[in-house]
């Protein structure tokens, strides 16, 4: 809080009064914080895969080139963090655009059961790789005014993060169905699960419940902060719940077309 005061004097000089202004300051300091943060974040990001890249590439020069087998594993990891790089920038940029305005939407009529088809035929292999089931339950018919790009990549964010978090042989439960005034998509896993505390957290740039695992899985911590970004665009919600070793609920609220 920073406090400045002035004093009223009348002509002979004597006090009559004060002004005192106040001003909070922490709410400016609240988003100077975030912002360094940001920048930090950003910064480790790319860190870390450019190390990687460093250090392989010297050591192929080195002499591991002489070695066609050691060669093409060194390659695979150079290619692998470039793309993990990729996919940060892009997300980044599309944050960035949708921070000031400059995303371009497309909104159109939509049946919310074809598109989520759609996006499930795309991510189903992911769970096959890992034996996982994906249960389909398409209850109600229900349309919506949506941008299908930007919501397909929003389920395609949802969807690999449950077949991520969830172990092999999993379940992953997909339901659309309508609720009063909304289309719904629900997607339930039978994962790893949230803690408690760290849900009201899970929307924030770079959050991670656990760091490690989701670089490993090659996550940039965006996913979700960008999936907010887009469902608000659709004057909708994104709701999760969940339970540490029972799993995750991420319910997708859309506004529907009555029809
Ligand atoms: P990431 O790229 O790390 O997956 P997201 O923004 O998509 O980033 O998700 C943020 C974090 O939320 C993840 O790192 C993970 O800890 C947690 N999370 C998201 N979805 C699930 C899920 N279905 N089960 C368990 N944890 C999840």
């Amino acid at each position: 809080l920073n406090i400045h005061t002035a004093a009223f004097k009348n002509e002979k000089g004597e006090t009559e009064g004060f002004v005192v202004v106040m001003h909070d300051i922490t709410e400016q300091q609240k988003l100077d914080n975030m912002r360094k943060e940001f920048v930090a974040n950003v910064s480790h990001e790319l860190k870390t895969p450019i190390t990687t890249i460093k250090s392989y590439a010297e050591t192929l020069l080195d002499g591991a080139l002489e070695d066609k087998e050691v060669s093409v594993k060194f390659l695979d990891v150079i290619n692998k963090e470039v793309d993990r790089m990729d996919r940060l920038v892009r997300d980044l940029l599309q944050l960035s655009r949708i921070d000031d305005n400059r995303e371009k939407w497309f909104f159109e009529d939509t049946d919310i059961t074809e598109l989520v088809k759609g996006s499930v035929e795309k991510i189903k292999v992911l769970a096959e790789e890992k034996e996982q089931e994906i249960m389909i339950d398409f209850r109600d018919r229900v349309h919506a005014m949506v941008d299908r790009d930007r919501m397909d990549q929003v389920l395609l964010n949802v969807f690999s993060n449950a077949i991520k978090y969830t172990p092999e042989g999993g379940r992953i439960d997909v339901r659309v169905y309508e609720d009063g005034e909304w289309a719904v998509i629900l997607v339930k896993d039978n994962g790893v699960g949230i803690p408690e505390e760290d849900i009201p957290h899970l929307f924030e740039r770079f959050y991670r419940v656990d760091k490690a695992r989701s670089r490993e899985m090659g996550g940039t911590g965006l996913g979700l902060s960008i999936a907010k970004e887009i469902v608000d665009a659709h004057k909708g919600r994104i709701i999760i719940e969940s339970e540490i070793n029972v799993g995750t609920e991420v319910k997708i609220y859309l506004p529907s077309i009555t029809m």
